[in-house]
């Protein structure tokens, strides 16, 4: 896929409508009707390639190219997994993303996923893990908890100091993160989509209705449906409406040589630590080392402009991290290392709802660390919501926020306190 183009992302809210309350809702859009997808990251492409699936004629826009350096699914690899201590929303919803990634792959002959499991390191304070698990027994998603003694003679290349017990989720695994974004994209043009590498401007509101929009080869374009997916930008492209609700925080990324095979993926699965250290990672993956990366929230971000070079900070707590959990890599060599951006939303729950002004336009987005799993569940939900005019999910909607402080600034490494493990 070509990456080009500087984005141009459209200034804050200019051409904004006040958000009214009660917006007049219009008829459902037929299939066969063009829809815009701005967006082209994990959430816009897999819903641009539902809607087209439903019959929908479906432009795909995106100003930097799927998964490009700067968007929230750039990267090599995102983990997918289905516990979420008590949010059984999301286990559901991870249950029938990995049914639809296996179909896909199947349909496209490509291999996306990759089962090694996931294993989670419980903390002394185990409740996230033990809510977790019903839920995961419900979804039919098959785990193994295991007694510590058990843990540390099946995985002898952790430290298991500070943990009290295990949780091996079976079909867990990871995806091919930078790569997906680009197949999907790929067979959404294969089905009949267009696809075209610009940014683009919302156009104004009048009569709860999005004009057209403005793109940067300077035209204009008229769709019955806009559906904004823009991830870590739709904070500042809708900075009236989402401006306080999307907040971009920095995330540093790492990757170690690992060469002994007690480290690749065939011998250790992708893990997450979930004591107090919050670091996760994935071994192995096409030779690049052992990813590894800390799931605290980093200060704020401007996706556009950020500086996307680690720091030293980060890199010397990654190394105290690994030579702590995997004595055996102390001293290992930094082979790469990558920064980007969760688009948190304030409960790290997703925003998927109509523009409160404009019942044409939809946004897609606050995957806040953990969307990316998700995009092939979001596009079967999102495609079939704009196209059926049903309402969206309570979970997601813009009202949620109505009495809360969402405003609430991040600072520099926290956790926001819910109980949604970030990956
Ligand atoms: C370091 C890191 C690790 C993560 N780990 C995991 C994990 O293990 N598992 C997991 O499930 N999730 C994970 N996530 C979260 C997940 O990657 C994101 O939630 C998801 O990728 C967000 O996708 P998106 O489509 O909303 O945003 P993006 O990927 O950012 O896509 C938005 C797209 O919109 C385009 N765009 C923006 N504005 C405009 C405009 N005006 N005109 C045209 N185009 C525009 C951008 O160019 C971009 O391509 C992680 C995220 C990060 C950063």
């Amino acid at each position: 896929m070509m990456l080009s183009k500087e984005l141009t992302h459209p200034g804050a809210g200019s051409n904004e409508a006040a958000p009214q309350k009660g917006g007049t809702r219009i008829a459902a859009s037929p299939s066969g009707r063009r829809i815009a997808v701005i967006g082209a990251g994990a959430f816009g492409g897999w819903i641009a390639l539902y809607l087209q699936r439903r019959g929908a004629k479906v432009i795909l826009l995106d100003g930097g190219g799927p998964a490009n350096s700067r968007s929230s699914s750039f990267g090599e690899t995102r983990i997918i997994r289905g516990g979420y201590g008590p949010k059984g929303i999301y286990t559901k919803f991870a249950a029938r993303a990995l049914q639809l990634w296996k179909e896909n792959e199947a349909r496209w002959k490509q291999k996306l996923y990759r089962r090694t499991g996931v294993l989670w390191l419980a903390a002394p304070d185990d409740r996230f893990l033990k809510a977790a698990m019903p839920l995961l027994g419900e979804a039919r998603l098959p785990f193994e908890a295991m007694p510590l003694e058990d843990a540390i003679k099946r995985y002898p290349q952790i430290n298991f100091e500070g943990i009290k017990w295990a949780l091996l989720e079976k079909d867990a695994g990871y995806l091919e993160a930078r790569r997906s974004c680009n197949v999907v994209v790929d067979a959404f043009v294969a089905e009949g989509g267009e696809y075209r590498e610009l940014a683009v401007q919302p156009g104004t509101i009048t009569g709860f209705q999005m004009q057209p929009v403005s793109l940067s080869d300077g035209t204009k374009l008229a769709a019955e449906q806009y559906v904004f997916a823009c991830g870590p930008w739709l904070g500042k492209i809708f900075s009236g409406v989402l401006g306080h609700l999307i907040r971009p925080t920095r995330q540093e990324i790492f990757f170690f040589q690992a060469s002994d095979k007690q480290f690749s993926e065939t011998s250790l699965p992708t893990w997450i630590d979930y004591s107090k250290h919050r670091y996760y990672g994935i071994p192995g993956n096409e030779w690049r080392g052992f990813k590894l990366a800390c799931d605290l929230r980093g200060p704020e971000f401007d996706p556009t402009s950020g500086d996307r070079l680690p720091s030293a900070e980060g890199l010397r707590a990654a190394r105290e991290y690994l030579a702590f959990r995997f004595p055996r890599l102390k001293g290992a060599a930094p082979l790469e290392a990558q920064v980007c951006q969760y688009e948190q939303s304030p409960d790290e729950d997703f925003i998927i709802d109509r523009h409160p002004a404009a019942a044409n336009a939809w946004f897609a987005g606050g995957g806040s660390g953990h969307g990316f799993k998700h995009g092939p569940a979001i596009g079967e939900m999102v495609s079939e919501l704009v196209l059926s005019g049903k309402e969206p999910e309570p979970h997601f909607v813009l009202a949620r926020f109505a009495n809360s402080k969402a405003t609430k600034t991040l600072t520099g490494s926290q956790t926001l306190g819910s109980s949604v493990a970030r990956s």
